[in-house]
């Protein structure tokens, strides 16, 4: 019995939230807060009449710290639920703190300006130390270790499929099929087609900044030394033959549980993630890149200020709307190299994910549903003290156990490979 405060409403919010209302004996209350009041509502209206959990809505902009403590104040929830976007963790984090409750989310922090200049000092310094470029990056959640520390609190980071499962499939081969992990390589394939020549499965903005950006990998020198090595966006490419998909091409992309793994992952050298995408897709993205579509940086049209980026998400498909028109299937997981008992191993922990099915049970596609489940099932873990943990944490420093019995109870079951094909 628990009481949950969940903020946003989109298309991961949504699987979360629905599935929460699956589970009452855990989730008995729960409040949707956006800033759109409206989208909360109707969705709990959809809702109230088939679940025991109790629903109530907010409105509230999470940009700002004192109204989400303000939120915090007046529900009392056990948990945060993040679900809105990487720009708010801080904010949200920040009224945790200030109000002592637990919290999660499941993208880490990127500044929605990255042309602030505070910010961008502290940027360019990690670029040139870490060697990433990437916008986004643990270090501003990881600054708050000692906070939640020592105020007896939980903040876990990540729960979506990946990162989240992803990690967690990393914890559950440490623990039950290897002595030592020397390479890890996160594979996520999305067979999906929604018939549209262009669109994103979740929100353009982030996603499209995130496969725009320079690809890197984790990777350790002839002393055993651990570094990034960075590439030019989409220059790595390999051909995968993915079970119950098929043949697709994939690229090396910079992800954000790579940097949390290569720390926890004791004696890992060498840490990858590909990702899957069609011709049309990069033909697109490459064109809307070369014409200044994807920047966030605001110019002036008309008399007013746009940002591209912003404008083009208003021009494309909504997320959340794909699901009646996706059909395909996802495959995500990650392959192994390792040793056990002093022999070399490898081993393949993945889930396949039907568009189709999710979109029957939930009226969602599976990228929301493959991210929105683990979201709930990590939430599930944090609220039943299952993952009790004071700090701020990632996935892989869980026992991955009761999540991945978890993961499998609520939709999203794995499956094990003993002799994969590896990626060379
Ligand atoms: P959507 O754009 O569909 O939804 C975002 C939600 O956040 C909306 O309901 C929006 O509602 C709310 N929101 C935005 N800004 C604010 C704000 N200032 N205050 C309060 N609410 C706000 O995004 P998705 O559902 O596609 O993605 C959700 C999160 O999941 C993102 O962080 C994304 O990066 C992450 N993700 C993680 C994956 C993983 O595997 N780990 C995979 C895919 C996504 P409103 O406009 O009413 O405020």
């Amino acid at each position: 019995m628990a009481r949950a405060l969940i903020i946003g409403c989109g298309a991961v919010a949504t699987v979360a939230i629905k599935k929460c209302c699956t589970c009452s004996e855990v989730f008995s209350e729960i409040c949707i807060a956006s800033r759109h009041r409206e989208n909360c509502e109707k969705l709990a209206q959809e809702l109230r009449p088939n679940t025991k959990t109790v629903i109530t809505t907010a409105a509230v902009d999470a940009d700002k710290a004192e109204n989400v403590s303000a939120l915090i104040k007046e529900y009392k929830p056990d948990l945060v639920m993040n679900i809105a976007l990487p720009y708010q963790d801080l904010a949200i984090m920040d009224a945790c703190l200030e109000c002592g409750v637990n919290y999660m989310d499941t993208a880490n922090y990127e500044p929605e300006n990255i042309d602030d200049p505070e910010w961008r000092k502290v940027y360019d310094k990690r670029c040139k130390e870490q060697g990433f470029s990437a916008y986004f990056d643990y270090s501003w959640q990881w600054a708050y270790k000692e906070k939640f520390e020592k105020a007896g609190l939980t903040a876990l980071l990540g729960s979506g499929f990946d990162p989240g499962v992803s990690q967690a499939y990393c914890a559950y081969a440490l623990k039950h099929q290897f002595d030592t992990i020397e390479e890890i390589d996160i594979l996520d394939c999305n067979g999906g087609d929604h018939g549209y020549k262009f669109a994103t499965n979740f929100n353009p903005e982030i996603n499209l900044r995130e496969v725009s950006a320079p690809g890197s990998y984790w990777d350790t020198d002839e002393n055993g030394k651990g570094h990034w090595v960075e590439i030019p966006a989409m220059s790595i490419k390999r051909v995968y033959n993915f079970d119950q998909v098929g043949q697709k091409d994939m690229y090396l992309l910079h992800h954000e549980e790579i940097e949390s793994l290569a720390q926890n992952i004791p004696g890992v050298k060498r840490i990858r993630f590909f990702m899957t995408f069609g011709q049309s897709y990069l033909d697109h993205m490459r064109c809307l890149e070369d014409v200044g579509m994807l920047s966030t940086q605001p110019i002036k049209f008309q008399g007013q200020d746009i940002v591209p980026i912003q404008f083009l998400k208003a021009l494309l498909p909504d997320p959340a709307s794909l699901g009646p028109r996706t059909v395909g299937k996802t495959n995500i997981g990650c392959i192994f190299k390792g040793k056990k008992d002093g022999k070399d191993k490898t081993y393949y922990l993945y889930n396949v994910c039907d568009h189709q099915e999710c979109y029957k049970e939930l009226g969602s596609q599976a990228i929301a549903y493959t991210t929105g489940v683990p979201a709930m099932c990590g939430a599930m873990m944090v609220l039943t003290g299952k993952w009790n943990k004071p700090g701020v944490h990632t996935v892989e420093e869980f026992d991955p156990d009761p999540f991945m019995e978890a993961l499998t109870k609520y939709g999203l079951p794995w499956q094990e490979n003993f002799n994969p094909v590896l990626v060379d």
